[in-house]
């Protein structure tokens, strides 16, 4: 089975299109780890792509604050902002659709699907010391996480500490992959969709073929001018969409 593997797409329709046109035909079913909106221009749209294509999905915690399941107290002024002005742009269906999403962890196929970590829904895994605390409380051997919008992630080998994922030089639009191996534990994030946060400007995604234990990861220009006229022409504030470009 060759599960695509979706995360923080962030209301961004460009980036979501171009990585699905992208990794069309080399996968038999999505997983989406969440955040499908906030910060980007196009909430209900990026919904209903994603929504008919998806099998299995969590929620992140832009997806509930932006239905009202939580308050927008702990995030930053430009997020609250973003957040309100999805709030006002979700049609009631969508509103619903949010709400009804399940929080992680969920298990499919011995595969443990998170946003933030297994412990906590809602808590970024950044560095090995988390990891390794993370690694205790995972529920299967491999967990996809998202939330920190970095994509690679962490392996656990024996009695050492948590090791950053070794992650090649990846080329537009052509696949790196990693080989699993048999006994080790991995966290892997397979980078944002619609906001990548690790330098990288350009929409990020992975494909786990569980036949072949291994994982390819992708990354793919898609038209960013677009989605930042969209946001302008939105009145959404200007270090969200300058942010896109520079990839933090
Ligand atoms: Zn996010």
């Amino acid at each position: 089975m060759r599960y695509l593997i979706l995360s923080d797409i962030h209301s961004n329709l460009e980036a979501l299109e171009k990585s699905l046109n992208l990794a069309g035909g080399r996968y038999d079913q999505i997983l989406c780890l969440g955040d499908l909106v906030g910060y980007g221009p196009d909430p209900n749209a990026v919904i209903s792509r994603i929504r008919p294509l998806a099998g299995v999905m969590v929620r992140g915690n832009h997806d509930k604050a932006c239905c009202g399941l939580m308050d927008t107290e702990e995030f930053n002024f430009l997020a609250r902002a973003a957040t309100d002005w999805t709030r006002t742009r979700l049609t009631p269906e969508n509103a619903e659709f949010l709400r009804g999403l399940p929080s992680g962890p969920v298990q499919v196929n011995g595969i443990e699907l998170v946003h933030g970590s297994p412990v906590d829904e809602d808590e970024y895994v950044f560095d090995t010391l988390e990891a390794d605390r993370v690694f205790r409380a995972a529920g299967a051997p491999l967990v996809f996480f998202g939330h920190s919008h970095r994509q690679g992630g962490f392996l656990l080998a024996g009695d050492v500490p948590a090791r950053p994922l070794p992650l090649p030089a990846i080329k537009d639009n052509e696949p790196a992959g990693l080989d699993l191996q048999p006994g080790v534990r991995y966290l892997i994030n397979p980078g944002s969709i619609g906001q990548p946060r690790d330098g990288d400007w350009r929409s990020a995604f992975a494909i786990f073929d569980s036949d072949r234990n291994r994982v390819d990861f992708y990354r793919t220009p898609y038209d960013l001018a677009a989605t930042q006229e969209k946001m302008r022409g939105e009145g959404l504030p200007e270090p969200l969409i300058a942010r896109l470009e520079v990839g933090r």
